[in-house]
């Protein structure tokens, strides 16, 4: 017999996922030029040509020694090169034995929660958030606990999280550049949840785990991004190079068990035997040997700035709401309607691709994904305009 929920899952596309269907079906009907799809988080910045230089370089080693596999949690070189480059980078005594090599932030994201969790937990998460967090709370047999952050700051509430804190509460999920709202936590606001989250602890008797998820990390319009491990020392960090590197389909990243954690060495233990009951053992061992070597290497963000200046400019002539981005490459834009998908259908029949807002766990907003070209988002200008007119 299959598993019931597992068909259902499979049954069910992210609407993200469902909304990009559409758009390369519709591209294919009235062309290209015609669609704006908004619709999905795929780097528009081709990856660095340092990437390209390192996988050349690597094709001219043993290729038994380079397809080969590595130690389950990665190449213990790589590990070690990561560990030195966080400690540099962020004044953490990081080490290799804290480092988990994955195929990006997802099975980062997948194996933290399981190796923190035990079914009938909860997770807390600040929504709007990231839809796969509850696909993995709800696969480690946990409960999803949505906190709404402020509006319209979209900072996390400390008081609205520190409310929702039970018994059960094993970890907290934030995720700063925040897709889809473009938000950086500040330094102030990681601090005052430290701060709760160190008093809480005391209150409800076990360990509270902060996840950080940052694959958005160096994607920012001059905001300070604050290391949250400098700041809460129970901290996990799910790192990707998808976004920063544009490396989204070669699946490489880590989890980075904070060397500042009290209990660092048995969190790091119980990731490695999570990604190994997951089957995520040995990311792909290619990345992990290119990401040695251009580590570093700056994330070209022009482009998004430029793309930002665009969108936000056309949108103010018109007169959308929105959230100033402060990082990341998405837009938060108040839908014109209560009903954000009725929204979101609207904007399809002027051929704009606009992710509804409910499954982020927030009502009444739309997202708009601006790693696109600058062309499709001056072309989509007049499609905006017909759109907001046709409320009027
Ligand atoms: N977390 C957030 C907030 C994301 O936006 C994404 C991808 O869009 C992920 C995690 C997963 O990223 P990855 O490609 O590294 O698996």
């Amino acid at each position: 017999m299959i598993n019931e929920a597992m068909h259902q899952l499979g049954n069910e596309p992210s609407v993200i996922r469902e909304l990009f269907a559409y758009g390369l079906a519709r591209k294919a009907e009235i062309g290209a030029e015609n669609v704006f799809d908004f619709s999905i988080g795929n780097p528009s910045v081709p990856a660095p040509a340092a990437v390209k230089e390192a996988i050349l370089e690597l094709m001219e080693e043993d290729p038994v020694a380079l397809h080969g596999y590595s130690p389950a949690a990665g190449d213990p070189q790589v590990k070690q090169v990561i560990a030195d480059y966080i400690r540099e980078q962020y004044g953490v005594p990081a080490t290799p034995s804290h480092l988990y090599l994955t195929a990006g932030a997802a099975a980062g994201l997948a194996i933290t929660i399981s190796a923190l969790t035990h079914p009938g937990d909860e997770v807390i998460v600040v929504s709007p958030y990231f839809p796969e967090y509850k696909t993995w709370i709800d696969a480690a047999g946990c409960q999803i606990v949505e906190v709404p952050a402020q509006v319209p700051s979209f900072q996390p509430d400390i008081d609205a999280i520190a409310a929702a804190i039970t018994e059960k509460t094993a970890a907290i999920i934030v995720n700063s550049p925040n897709n889809p709202v473009g938000a950086v936590y500040t330094r102030e606001n990681l601090e005052a949840l430290a701060a709760m989250l160190t008093e809480k602890e005391a209150e409800v008797g076990h360990p509270l785990y902060l996840i950080s998820d940052e694959p958005y990390r160096e994607i920012t319009y001059g905001a300070e991004v604050p290391y949250v491990p400098c700041i809460y020392p129970r901290t996990i960090v799910c790192y990707s190079y998808s976004k920063a590197l544009s490396l989204p389909g070669e699946r490489i990243g880590y989890i980075y068990v904070s060397d500042l954690m009290p209990d660092g060495d048995d969190v790091a233990v119980a990731v490695a035997g999570a990604g190994r009951a997951l089957g995520y053992v040995c990311a792909p061992v290619l990345l992990q040997k290119t990401i040695a070597k251009v580590i570093g290497t700056p994330s070209d963000v022009a482009a998004y700035a430029e793309n930002r200046r665009l969108l936000t400019e056309g949108l103010d002539e018109l007169g959308y709401e929105y959230v100033q981005p402060d990082g990341a490459f998405y837009l938060w834009v108040k839908a014109l309607e209560e009903d954000a998908r009725a929204f979101s259908d609207r904007a399809k029949e002027h051929e704009l691709l606009l992710v509804p807002s409910d499954s982020f766990g927030c009502p009444g907003w739309v997202r708009i994904s601006y790693c696109v070209s600058a062309d499709t988002i001056k072309n989509a200008m007049p499609a905006f305009k017909a759109l907001m007119e046709s409320y009027k």
